[in-house]
């Protein structure tokens, strides 16, 4: 029978059927049971105690029960047993609940939970130890331990359920984004959501996370207080037993510093702390780069090295923070020069270096544009910087040199600008030089004509000339007026000369707007004359003006002002620049039309039109282009030419008008064919209005 029990006990304790029921029960308790006398010695256990310690009961019963113990505790435990034989007294040994360590038949000691109770057989007193092993509970609570540290740790955590809903968030999560455990538990992940991100962004993320278990990434988030910043995230998802997700947890890391010292690092690197622009190594960079796509699109553009006139004087003198607030501002000076996508750069000291690309593909009018940005630099100068509240004047030295493709080398780039620029330096401060003498006479004489224009603007020398188209009977019906310049010393200028840099440095504008209050104070004047009341005066229009944005408005305030008719005057556009950009040059005629102000397609029959974007400008009248009419007669393609155009205007309805009629034979022939209006030296030369 006792060898069915698992449970085992000293013989001769074991009594009757019902102690056996008992013993059965014991051994089916997964706490082991164990029971000792006064002295320690064991005198039963149940299998939980064997599988505990390791003992077979065998080797367990009748030994003392501190073999059970580790070997600190054995030597209180032999203590106590002494202490109890020496005066009976049995409570010493501790009773009640509590942890104590046991130790296996390996050696390994181990955390229990024991809870002792006292009972007499006889006279003698024993004891009844219930004991369970709680190392597997107590290594569950170190881990939650560890995990509870690292769940603290610098770096912002969140566990969510399945759904995303939050449930944990650490200091760390508190200290990125701004929302306290209270305020985040409970919300779904994607309150930090920013709209940086597009949606598919979102459902890689998702699909990564589903297959992978993991994803990381880059993320921009928002804080609470609606900053944008970006942080490394990390997505685990975690799975329950059954295989589905159960949580996810997410670290993330604030990015912003590193990114914020990333940058810092890209200025210190790239840029002069100084004046904020590129310095010399991201200069080269960008210079390489323009080389690479001149080679390509065969543009010119240009260096330019700029040396500020007696700049080691005022740091003499004023000291270096003054020096220091004007390379700042002459920094901002040059910034202030030139376009988006060229560079301004400052190479250390008071020298400063410009690169202008893309400016064209020939060099003498790539020359133009550099000496365009060169006097705006010069003029930038003009006004005084200021240096501690004083007025301060200083000049730039510019030395220029272009390039295109790879054809020189960057050093030899540098060298050449820095040669002019010590040149322009040598012959008087306050001066530029190019590299390439060609250029430079080519600059010089265009930016002498350019100042030329603005003084002679001043200084009334332009003067508009008349001259006058008729009918088929030869009388005048109208005038178009072509500007003249006096010029005090090189007399006559014609506007074939000038009138093209006029456009290209914009002085047009001005000159064109005087052109118009000139025609408009002639129809004034003739509007008391019975003879001229019902002439009109076609003005020239080039694309600068009509495209510049206040051209209708300054045109309606001439009108207004002067009080002249608008149905009286005429705009003569030409082809190539009303197609530049067809859209807006039917909105701008529009509202000049609207004004009562009529247009006339110059020089018609050069340009390749397009009949169906004519047909869409709200035109009165098509000019032949001067040069089919010289050789109407001799030239039978010419007379085609001709022919052609008096028939397309009959078809559009619009007036036909030949200009550069020499001869009756010419006008003959026109008429022939249909035309109406004439206009050429055989009815009159251009003139001042009195002479007619
Ligand atoms: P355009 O508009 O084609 O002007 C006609 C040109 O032909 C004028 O030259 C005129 O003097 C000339 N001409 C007139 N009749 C005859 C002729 O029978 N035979 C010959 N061979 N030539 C004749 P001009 O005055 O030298 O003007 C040249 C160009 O300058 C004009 O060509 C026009 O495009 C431009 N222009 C003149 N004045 C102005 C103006 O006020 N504003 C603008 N934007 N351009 C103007
Ligand atoms: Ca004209
Ligand atoms: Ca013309």
């Amino acid at each position: 029978m006792r060898e069915q029990l698992t449970s085992s006990v000293i013989p001769d304790t074991a009594s009757d059927l019902n102690e056996m029921f008992n013993q059965e029960i014991l051994s089916h308790f997964l706490d082991g049971v164990i029971t000792i006398d006064g002295q320690g010695i064991i005198h039963s256990v149940n299998r939980a105690v064997e599988q505990i310690f390791g003992y077979t009961s065998v080797q367990l019963l009748g030994a003392n029960v501190s073999l059970l113990m580790p070997q600190p505790f054995r030597s209180h435990h032999d203590e106590y047993i002494r202490q109890y034989q020496h005066t009976g007294q049995a409570s010493i040994i501790g009773k009640g609940q509590r942890e104590v360590r046991g130790q296996r038949a390996d050696g390994t000691v181990f955390p229990m939970d024991l809870a002792v109770f006292e009972f007499t057989v006889g006279d003698q007193i024993h004891y009844c130890g219930i004991l369970r092993d709680i190392s597997a509970r107590k290594q569950i609570e170190t881990d939650l331990r560890i995990a509870s540290y690292a769940f603290e740790a610098p770096i912002g955590m969140v566990v969510t359920d399945a759904r995303t809903r939050i449930l944990k968030v650490n200091h760390a999560f508190t200290r990125i984004t701004g929302y306290t455990e209270r305020e985040a538990i409970g919300n779904p992940a994607s309150l930090l959501r920013s709209d940086h991100h597009p949606a598919e962004f979102w459902t890689d993320m998702w699909d990564c996370l589903y297959q992978n278990h993991i994803w990381e990434g880059e993320v921009w988030s928002r804080r609470k207080n609606g900053e944008m910043f970006p942080k490394w995230l990390t997505v685990t998802a975690i799975r329950d037993e059954a295989g589905s997700i159960s949580h996810y947890i997410a670290t993330m890391n604030d990015l912003s510093e590193q990114k914020a010292s990333e940058e810092a690092i890209r200025q210190l690197a790239l840029y002069d702390p100084l004046t904020g622009l590129p310095n010399r190594r991201l200069l080269m960079d960008r210079l390489r780069q323009a080389m690479s796509v001149g080679a390509r699109n065969a543009l010119y553009g240009a260096l330019l090295f700029i040396d500020l006139d007696h700049f080691k004087t005022l740091n003499d003198t004023l000291g270096h923070s003054c020096g220091d607030q004007l390379l700042k501002q002459v920094a901002d000076s040059l910034s202030g020069c030139i376009r988006q996508s060229d560079t301004v750069a400052r190479l250390g000291g008071d020298e400063f270096v410009i690169m202008l690309v893309e400016l064209s593909s020939d060099p003498i009018s790539a020359a133009e544009r550099t000496k365009l940005v060169v006097n705006s630099i010069i003029d930038k100068f003009k006004e005084p910087f200021l240096l501690n509240e004083e007025h301060f004047h200083t000049t730039p030295s510019i030395g220029a040199t272009l390039f295109v493709g790879h054809r020189e080398s960057i050093d030899d780039l540098l060298i050449q600008a820095d040669l002019a620029m010590y040149k322009a330096k040598s012959t008087g401060r306050n001066g530029y030089c190019f590299f390439d003498p060609e250029m430079q006479s080519a600059a010089l004489k265009r930016s002498t004509l350019e100042m030329d224009i603005r003084q002679g603007i001043q200084q009334e020398q332009f003067v508009v000339y008349y001259q006058p188209q008729v009918n088929v009977k030869e009388q005048i019906k109208a005038f178009e007026a072509l500007l003249r310049w006096q010029h005090p010393l090189r007399g006559f200028v014609s506007p074939s000369e000038f009138i093209p840099l006029a456009e290209e440095t914009g002085l047009i504008i001005p000159l064109g707007l005087w052109v118009i209050e000139s025609a408009c104070r002639q129809l004034v004047a003739w509007s008391q004359d019975e003879q001229r009341r019902e002439h009109s005066i076609a003005v020239n229009v080039s694309a600068k003006q009509i495209y510049h944005s206040d051209f209708v408005a300054e045109v309606k305030d001439i009108i207004d002002r002067t009080g002249a008719d608008p149905h009286l005057l005429k705009m003569e556009l030409t082809e190539s620049l009303l197609l530049a950009n067809v859209d807006e040059s039917i909105i701008k005629m529009k509202q000049l039309r609207d004004l009562g102000i009529r247009f006339s397609l110059d020089d018609f029959g050069t340009g390749y039109s397009s009949l169906n974007h004519l047909k869409r400008l709200p035109l009165d009248q098509l000019k032949i282009d001067q040069s089919f009419v010289r050789d109407v007669l001799l030239d039978e393609h010419d007379a085609t030419i001709a022919r052609t155009i008096i028939a397309l205007g009959e078809s559009m309805s619009l007036n036909v008008i030949a200009e550069g009629v020499e001869s009756s034979e010419q006008k003959e022939f026109l008429i022939r064919c249909g035309c109406r209006c004439f206009q050429g030296y055989l009815f009159g030369y251009p003139d001042l209005p009195e002479r007619y």
